[in-house]
């Protein structure tokens, strides 16, 4: 008799993130930073030659 189904919505979940992962498409996929300005939690959206904050606008480039 184990007929119970957990069929419960979840609850609670913040999409925050994965709007970021979405900015990114599939391009985002290693060496994610934190941006600097917005610490940790927010990470900055990997281009070819420079890394940018999608919350702050910031702006790294690489050397
Ligand atoms: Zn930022």
């Amino acid at each position: 008799m184990a007929g119970k189904k957990a069929a419960e919505g979840k609850k609670g979940s913040s999409p925050n993130v994965y709007k970021y992962f979405k900015i990114e498409g599939d391009k985002l996929t290693r060496g994610r930073k934190n941006c600097s300005r917005c610490g940790k939690g927010v990470f900055m959206s990997k281009h070819k030659d420079r890394n940018t904050c999608g919350k702050c606008g910031l702006t790294e480039f690489n050397q």
